[in-house]
């Protein structure tokens, strides 16, 4: 049996509407695309919810790993708790890259923004349980994709590899953009309108992105992949621009998932409706409609917290 390799992609403060118009064949090939809410609108908050298993996700979809309040693709799981069927992962440990750890994987991550470098306390927090890690800053997604390739080459068997994507991020700028990384078009309380500066380059960084990766999501074609935002921007919304604050735009996200090679898409309402369907939502989330017996709606309520 070949290995597993799992691939974790976070496209730091990229919209949902930013990929929807972007041209990203290389991503866009991996599965459908979906709106979803990120677990947060800052970067630290999101990605500490993310490494312990609340991916984004698309609420009351009630269906596995796009909805992780009904299965989740990263299942940190209780002590003997074996895993109810419905996650991607099962996981034991304090967070995810510990619990691929435990099960064999070797991990690799690489970040670009400031929360994850390692000389601070943050970083320490979201990069310590990696068995390599390399802190990249910003606008720097080829030489990471160099070092995660170096990494891969270096690996036998299971790999779980995380990638956080610095260049959609404020000020939106990659290598080569004909315009200055000291210009950003969305700083906050700004009281011009520059939205569509805004979306024309956190595009243009999305597409140069999307060249870079292809490599390696074709090297995970047959393996699992999530590619989403970790938090969106605000681009005059309500008077509001960038992240780091509570609204729709920061925390709405694209997000896409291949599980074990198999696109994930959402399901059809037939399929939703039928009879199993039914008795797996009164297992694991039918709390409240008073059919869950007491032992039930105390053990759900453990899972789904
Ligand atoms: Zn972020």
């Amino acid at each position: 049996m070949s290995a597993d390799r799992v691939l974790f992609v976070t496209l730091d403060s990229c919209r949902y509407d930013t990929f929807a118009n972007a041209a990203a064949p290389n991503i866009k090939a991996l599965a459908p695309l979906h709106k979803a809410q990120s677990p947060s609108y800052f970067t630290y908050g999101s990605h500490s919810a993310m490494f312990v298993g609340f991916t984004p996700g698309i609420p009351g979809a009630a269906q596995p790993l796009l909805d992780p309040k009904f299965g989740k693709l990263f299942k940190i799981a209780g002590a003997g708790f074996a895993g109810k069927g419905t996650e991607g992962y099962a996981l034991s440990g304090s967070n995810i890259i510990e619990g691929f750890r435990n099960l064999g994987y070797t991990t690799i991550g690489t970040a670009a923004m400031g929360w994850f470098d390692p000389a601070t306390p943050t970083g320490v927090h979201l990069s310590r349980s990696f068995d390599h890690f390399h802190y990249a800053g910003a606008y720097y997604l080829r030489k990471q994709m160099e070092w995660v390739s170096r990494r891969l080459d270096r690996a036998s068997g299971d790999t779980f590899t995380f990638v956080n994507v610095g260049e959609t991020h404020v000020p939106y700028w990659f290598e080569g953009a004909d315009w200055s990384p000291d210009d950003n078009p969305c700083l906050p309380f700004q009281d011009r309108d520059r939205a569509a500066e805004c979306a024309r380059r956190q595009r243009a960084c999305l597409e140069f992105v999307d060249g870079l990766l292809a490599p390696l999501l074709e090297r995970h074609r047959d393996g699992t992949v999530i590619v989403c935002g970790d938090h969106g921007d605000c681009w005059g919304e309500d008077g509001l621009w960038e992240h780091g604050i509570a609204h729709p735009m920061t925390t709405t996200v694209p997000l896409l998932i291949r599980y074990k090679g198999h696109p994930v898409a959402r399901e059809t309402p037939a399929r939703q409706a039928s009879p199993w369907r039914a008795a797996a939502r009164r297992l694991l989330g039918g709390l409240g409609a008073g059919e869950a017996c007491p032992v039930h709606a105390r053990t759900a309520s453990r899972w789904n917290g």
